[in-house]
């Protein structure tokens, strides 16, 4: 019986000596199976038991019963330096009352729902739900970020309408979050940064970002070898945000006309905002009639339109740097009358998009990381403390399978 459940048990280091339900719960009493420990001032390996130090450790569940490991560390006394000491656990922290694994699978439920609820179906305080979230964290943090080669910044509003702004720091290369700071400022960013290290900051290859002057001035100071690239989805939003302006300038001209061709033009142009920002080629029958409708109405949204199907293609198709580089300047001679504003924003980052062509880093996948801070957020009990949150949201990403 008892080699058994030392099996069910499997905790390598220990065996189960006796066991015994106490209020349904199942109580197993456990001692290491090696019989002596080394001084951790001297290394001396002792057998010369000073004391015993028992004490109630909470394991994970076995279904629904709750198990509590009866638990001795052993105080040896060194014979070298004739002073007592504890023998270490792997499975238990000195003065903590649950094993690691408990606390992992805890903080495991924590980043997937939320604080309260956890503690609730554990049978847990939230204080004590808390402090195994920050003893996983202290095991996992710092990050090992040995293998960053390129990263990527952005940031989100995680409260809406505050216009405050969370930085995202994220590994293109593993699709992970790395940093998470709580405001836009230089000094903030920069201080999370160099908390990497020199070293992983030299080895970044390239850092991704929207058009940000701040983000730039961050990067060459701190990564002055990474390639700066923009990132393409940002470049696509200015172009769109220009079209659409376009498009609602032309409703206004309508406003001009007499009532008939303005009732006309109107429903020409009503509903239209998505037609013109999708793909061209992914519109549906009906919507496809609808743009050549508007464009065959609108001699300007018909230019704008097609400049942006263009600017997609060379996107899409450019094969190197030279390719896109020449496409993209020979785009922006065209578009310069129409769509100004992009024409003058593409210049002033030229250097960081064209770099795209020879990178093709998409920052594609910080949306996805971004769509899941939001449900973390909500997630975060009250939301009050931002660095709980950084804590569980990193957490999420970078939770190890043991902390054996
Ligand atoms: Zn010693």
């Amino acid at each position: 019986m008892k080699r058994q459940l030392t099996k069910i048990l499997d905790l390598a280091e220990v065996r189960v000596k006796s066991q015994k339900i106490l209020d349904s719960n199942l109580i197993l009493e456990v001692e290491k199976t090696e019989k002596t420990a080394s001084c951790p001032r001297c290394s001396k390996v002792s057998r010369r038991l000073h004391q015993n130090h028992w004490s109630l450790i909470k394991d994970l569940p076995w279904g629904k019963k709750e198990i509590f490991l009866r638990v001795n560390r052993r105080q040896f006394k060194c014979q070298k330096c004739a002073s007592p000491f504890s023998e270490e656990l792997d499975f238990v922290e000195k003065r903590q009352r649950y094993t690691k694994r408990y606390a992992l699978s805890i903080t495991e439920q924590v980043v997937k729902s939320d604080l309260l609820n956890v503690a609730k179906q554990n049978n847990l305080t939230e204080s004590e739900v808390q402090s195994m979230i920050n003893q996983v964290a202290k095991m996992v943090f710092p990050l090992n970020l040995k293998g960053l080669k390129r990263l990527g910044i952005d940031e989100i509003t995680l409260v809406k309408g505050q216009g405050k702004f969370v930085v995202v720091l994220v590994n293109l290369d593993t699709g992970k979050l790395i940093g998470v700071i709580s405001e836009k400022k230089s000094t903030k960013i920069e201080k999370v940064l160099k908390s990497w290290g020199e070293e992983i900051l030299k080895q970044i290859e390239e850092v991704s970002m929207d058009l940000c002057k701040q983000y730039k001035n961050i990067a060459e100071k701190l990564c002055p070898q990474a390639v700066i690239t923009a990132d393409r989805f940002h470049v696509t939003k200015i172009l769109h945000e220009e079209l659409n302006q376009g498009r609602i300038e032309q409703k206004k001209t309508a406003e001009a006309l007499e009532v008939q061709a303005r009732a006309k033009l109107f429903s020409t142009i009503k509903g239209t905002k998505y037609i013109l920002l999708k793909r061209e080629e992914n519109l549906s029958k009906e919507s496809k009639e609808k743009l050549s409708s508007l464009k065959e109405a609108s001699a300007s949204l018909q230019i704008k339109h097609e400049l942006k199907e263009e600017f997609t293609r060379i996107f899409d198709q450019s094969k190197n740097l030279i390719e896109g580089t020449l496409n993209l300047a020979d785009w922006l001679v065209k578009a310069s009358a129409f769509l100004p504003k992009t024409v003058r924003t593409i210049k002033n980052w030229f250097a960081e998009i064209v770099g795209y062509f020879e990178k093709k880093t998409n920052n594609g996948m910080v949306e996805g990381i971004n769509n899941r801070l939001k449900v973390l957020k909500r997630c975060a009990f009250g939301f009050k403390n931002f660095d709980n949150f950084a804590t569980r949201a990193l957490l999420h990403w970078h939770l190890p399978n043991s902390l054996a």
